[in-house]
């Protein structure tokens, strides 16, 4: 029997996200400037190299994968990787092997990446309007994404939408999008804004829109029911007991949820961030890179990096500053 990852506060590690690359076909406004510079390729880890890399942590316990970016499916080739993961689903180690992207690439890929065995899809999506949609992703177009997620769920994906609530910005469609989540029998999360980053001139206190108020917002049109469940995530959920819909609240900066954390992020860089909210990490590129017919030293350096992961993070908005800003970019570290 190999031991399983526990770090120090004796959470055991059974999740991954990985972030396979950081470029983008968007520049959202919370997540990226408009001149991004990108990582040279030889930093990146190869297809094979990430095959490996997550094949490793799946040999230690990892049983859920999520794969992200950047955007996972401007990878080139990222299908072969996907492929390859189907035998970790075949083999009943791994639990699942999912995605969050921006869904301006399924309209060509759902097909391909049910076969490969994903099940279920998070698409980031942040306003009904075109117009709006263009504004908050410059780079997007939104017929393009609202033809990804038809094809998405025709090709028997389930989807989740994921919306970063924007002050003064989708605060209006909350309705709106909500209903239509309903109509297409999709879930729907919110996510605060988080200081990942430099973005440019945005101010992020600006964008910040709490997800307390989205709350009292639904309060106002429905009855909401706070649900005791917890997927060991940052999310909380309550259902709306008018349409039966469960919605998801993911408050980094309001909520505490680190004590039940069992996740770590891959970059694709090969690095390990034991906290999205901190600073701790650890290369793990060079021993993969350094032995490549011996997986000791990656499974040794594993087993430390999650040695290194710290209790909780400290984001905080409370004084009127992005207090405990991070200086890396989400697509970095991976959303
Ligand atoms: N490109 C893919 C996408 O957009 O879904 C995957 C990567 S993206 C970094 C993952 C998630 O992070 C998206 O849902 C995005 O909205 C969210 N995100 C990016 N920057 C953020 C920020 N500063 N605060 C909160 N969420 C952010
Ligand atoms: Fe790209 Fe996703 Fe960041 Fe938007 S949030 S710029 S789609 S990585």
């Amino acid at each position: 029997m190999i031991a399983p990852l526990i770090d120090p506060f004796a959470r055991a590690i059974t999740y991954l996200r990985v972030s396979v690359t950081d470029r983008c076909d968007f520049r959202c406004v919370y997540c990226m400037s408009e001149n991004m510079t990108f990582l040279p390729k030889r930093d990146l880890l190869t297809l094979e190299e990430l095959d490996r890399m997550c094949s490793t942590f799946i040999g230690l316990g990892v049983q859920k994968l999520r794969i992200t970016g950047g955007e996972p499916l401007v990878r080139r080739g990222i299908m072969t990787f996907f492929d390859g993961m189907r035998r970790h689903l075949d083999a009943g180690t791994l639990k699942e092997l999912t995605l969050t992207t921006n869904g301006s690439q399924l309209e060509k890929y759902a097909n391909d990446l049910y076969a490969a065995g994903v099940r279920r899809v998070n698409v980031s999506l942040d306003t009904l309007d075109e117009a709006k949609f263009a504004e908050v992703t410059r780079w997007g177009r939104l017929p393009q994404v609202l033809r990804g997620i038809d094809a998405a769920q025709a090709a028997g994906l389930r989807v989740k939408i994921n919306a970063v609530a924007l002050k003064g910005f989708n605060e209006p469609e909350l309705a709106q999008i909500t209903q239509w989540c309903a109509e297409r029998d999709m879930d729907l999360t919110w996510i605060e804004v988080m200081p990942m980053g430099d973005i440019g001139n945005e101010d992020r206190i600006d964008q910040y829109w709490s997800l307390k108020d989205v709350r009292a917002k639904y309060a106002e049109h429905y009855t909401v029911t706070d649900l005791a469940e917890n997927t060991g995530g940052p999310a909380r959920y309550v259902r709306l007991e008018e349409t039966g819909q469960k919605i998801g609240f993911i408050t980094p900066l309001s909520h505490n949820f680190c004590e039940s954390c069992n996740r770590v992020r891959l970059t694709c860089t090969g690095e390990i961030y034991l906290c999205l909210g901190q600073e701790d990490k650890a290369d793990l590129r060079a021993p993969l890179r350094a032995h490549p017919d011996d997986n000791a030293p990656l499974e040794e350096a594993i087993r430390a990096a999650i040695n290194l992961k710290p209790k909780g993070h400290d984001f905080d908005y409370s004084r009127q500053t992005a207090g405990g800003q991070m200086p890396r970019h989400m697509s970095h570290t991976g959303g």
